[in-house]
């Protein structure tokens, strides 16, 4: 399992994501994803929340975004958290960032203003049900394609899921539960996929 380690919270994301497999009764190896070479032979790929702007830049200095792009649409499960669903998305609003267009869905960085930038709230989504959404600087979904929305809060969309990739404008692994990281593992083994190396961007 790959997860994004250049910046944000890739440790939280760490320790969901052996709590939820150890659930399910899975045995898994979390790779930190830094360099092209880690991509090679991984089932899944998280790309955790931080400051998408900085992790936006690092991607691009290592080589890493036409990779995660390819990978991605030959069936690579994909789970972006905050600034890892602004860099998947279709449209982030802000020229510094582009997004990957993996995932059907525009969105507006820092969307909620300063008085509520940070908040919890608590989210019905569907299929899991009650869960503490932990929103820090989120974006806002502000337009939806081609997607699923799970969840929504004040009307707008915070969590969604088309194909291979989940989106979360909110923080799952700032929490205990880890039923999020459980679903993104049925969606890896579902997906059976495993990247090989030979798909570097240039197909
Ligand atoms: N505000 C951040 C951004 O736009 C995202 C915040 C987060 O990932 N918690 O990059």
């Amino acid at each position: 399992m790959g997860l994004l380690g250049f910046q944000g919270d890739v440790s939280e994301h760490k320790t969901a994501l052996l709590k939820a497999s150890k659930n399910r009764g899975m045995n898994i190896t979390v790779r930190e994803i830094r360099k092209d070479s880690d991509m090679n032979n991984i089932s899944g790929l998280i790309i955790p929340g931080g400051e998408s702007t900085t992790i936006y830049n690092l991607i691009n200095s290592y080589g890493l975004y036409a990779r995660i792009k390819n990978e991605g649409m030959n069936g690579l499960p994909i789970w972006g958290t905050c600034a890892g669903l602004i860099i998947i998305s279709k449209n982030t609003g802000d020229d510094r960032v582009i997004g990957m267009d993996l995932l059907d869905v525009e969105v507006e960085r820092n969307a909620y203003g300063r008085q509520i930038n940070s908040f919890i709230s608590e989210l019905d989504i569907s299929g899991i049900g009650k869960f503490e959404g932990v929103f820090i600087r989120a974006p806002v979904i502000s337009h939806v394609g081609d997607v699923e929305v799970m969840a929504y809060y004040n009307e707008k969309p915070v969590m969604v899921r088309h194909m291979n990739y989940i989106g979360t404008t909110f923080h799952p692994e700032l929490t205990d539960d880890t039923r999020i990281h459980e679903l993104f593992l049925d969606l890896v083994e579902r997906e059976g996929y495993t990247s090989t190396g030979n798909n570097k961007g240039d197909n």
